[in-house]
């Protein structure tokens, strides 16, 4: 069997969740079981409301929610027709109005908590499987729609519930029966904890239950559809020429997820690790294109992709004390830690150490502490440069064209080494863009 996952862009409209449904069904054969996301911007929208009901806005929030009920229904409509419309209308409608219940709710209370966010969230992806489910029977497709919150139980870390494997392995079999010929729908990002309260397992994370799922099914294949062909060598905003990436291992896909490349949820990977289930990720705007197969390993090493993010600050302390001396980094961290503030890079020396921050809110308090430790400096305006493959320090030449493609920059900051996939240089946000082109200019001509 495979899991096919869908982003909110492949069910963003009629037009696009029957191209879903024609990709499902023609591996119908397969027991396709279909992970669907909101459709498009629709869980934005429920932020808002999340947000407006928690300020009392009543008014406010139903006006958005009366938008996102008039798309479904125009939608259901205008490819449902006798029987299937009726339900389905009648299904949204319950939806909808269990909603509008808890919205009532929540405005009262005047709540707003991840918990009742989540609630919130989740109904995105109930009211688009809806849709999608009935338009698979008004298709002649044997469709059975699925609760994820039934199957996919977590914790109850609210707005990024970590799921409890056991649990949800003997869930989803027991419910999750594919078979060929038949198609099982299910929503993505949502999930509930063992008293059944609504989670989600973060913003993006449709990905994540298509791979959960795939897992506890021993899936051979899971398919992560977009609307972008694959993982690109790099951003094509940034670089005309960047081109899909055929083929790379889960920890190169990984690396890049969590270093924030958008097109897979960062916790992605790890649940087709174990079992070493294929992730393929395709775009539903042009299914014939062959898309990014990640793998558990591929053999070789390379450079596959550059990224890059700006907003980026760097704070160094220097204090000849440090010299021959132990527990300075510990006090250092301490301090990052006391502010909550993540360390994303560091590079040290006998005397020195230099970290990047990306949040930098506390960057001030954090100064103010350091300084009683050694000379503080902090730098605004940085990017950071991140080239992604396996084993690039054993390819010799690979440093030196690194640094030719950069000549002109100041590069800041190297980290190379802490894995072995990732080489990552600090340079000034306004040459940062420029860097990307450079590199990609010399590693993919
Ligand atoms: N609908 C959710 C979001 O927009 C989950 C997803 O699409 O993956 O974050
Ligand atoms: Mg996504």
């Amino acid at each position: 069997m495979i899991v096919l996952k869908f982003g909110g862009t492949s069910v963003q409209n009629a037009e696009m969740m029957d191209a879903t449904l024609t990709i499902a069904a023609g591996q119908i054969q397969r027991a396709p079981v279909v992970v669907s996301s909101a459709m498009s911007k629709v869980t934005d929208q429920l932020q808002e409301i999340a947000q407006l009901v928690g300020e009392g806005k009543e008014s406010e929030a139903e006006r958005i929610r009366a938008a996102i009920q008039e798309r479904h229904m125009t939608c259901a409509k205008s490819f449902l027709t006798g029987e299937n419309l009726a339900r389905c209308l009648a299904d949204l409608t319950a939806v909808l109005s269990e909603m509008q219940s808890i919205m009532k709710a929540l405005a009262m209370l005047k709540e707003w908590s991840k918990r009742s966010n989540d609630t919130v969230l989740s109904f995105g992806e109930r009211l688009s499987t809806v849709i999608l489910a009935h338009r698979a029977h008004e298709r002649g497709i044997d469709a059975d729609l699925i609760d994820s919150r039934d199957v996919i139980k977590t914790d109850d870390s609210f707005t990024a519930a970590v799921p409890l494997e056991d649990l949800t392995q003997k869930l989803v079999t027991a419910r999750v029966r594919p078979r060929p010929g038949t198609m099982a729908i299910l929503q993505g990002f949502i999930a509930s904890t063992t008293g059944g309260a609504t989670t989600t397992l973060g913003r993006g994370g449709s990905d994540y239950s298509a791979t959960i799922i795939g897992a506890a099914l021993r899936a051979e294949e899971v398919q992560i559809w977009t609307d972008v062909t694959g993982i690109m060598t790099s951003d094509p905003r940034i670089v005309k020429n960047a081109r899909t990436i055929e083929k790379m291992s889960y920890r190169e896909a990984a690396e890049l997820a969590y270093f924030g490349a958008k097109v897979i949820h960062p916790s992605t990977i790890q649940p087709a690790v174990n079992l070493g289930i294929p992730v393929w990720v395709k775009n539903t705007f042009k299914p014939a294109e062959e898309g990014t197969r990640i793998v558990p390993s591929i053999p070789g090493i390379g450079l596959k992709a550059i990224a890059c993010k700006k907003g980026i600050t760097l704070v160094s302390v220097s204090s000849s004390r440090m010299l021959l001396a132990y527990g300075f980094l510990r006090r250092i961290f301490e301090i990052f830690e006391k502010y909550q503030t993540a360390v994303d890079l560091i590079a040290t020396s006998e005397v020195s150490v230099s970290v990047t921050i990306d949040n930098a809110a506390a960057v001030e308090s954090i100064a103010r502490d350091l300084s009683e430790i050694g000379t503080v400096g902090v730098e605004n305006d940085k990017g950071i440069v991140c080239l992604v493959g396996q084993d690039l320090w054993k390819d010799t030449a690979f440093l030196a064209r690194v640094f030719s493609s950069l000549k002109g920059t100041p590069v800041r900051m190297i980290s190379l080494g802490a894995s072995d996939i990732n080489l990552s240089l600090v340079v000034p946000t306004d040459k940062m863009e420029e860097s990307v082109r450079n590199l990609h200019q010399e590693f993919f001509p």
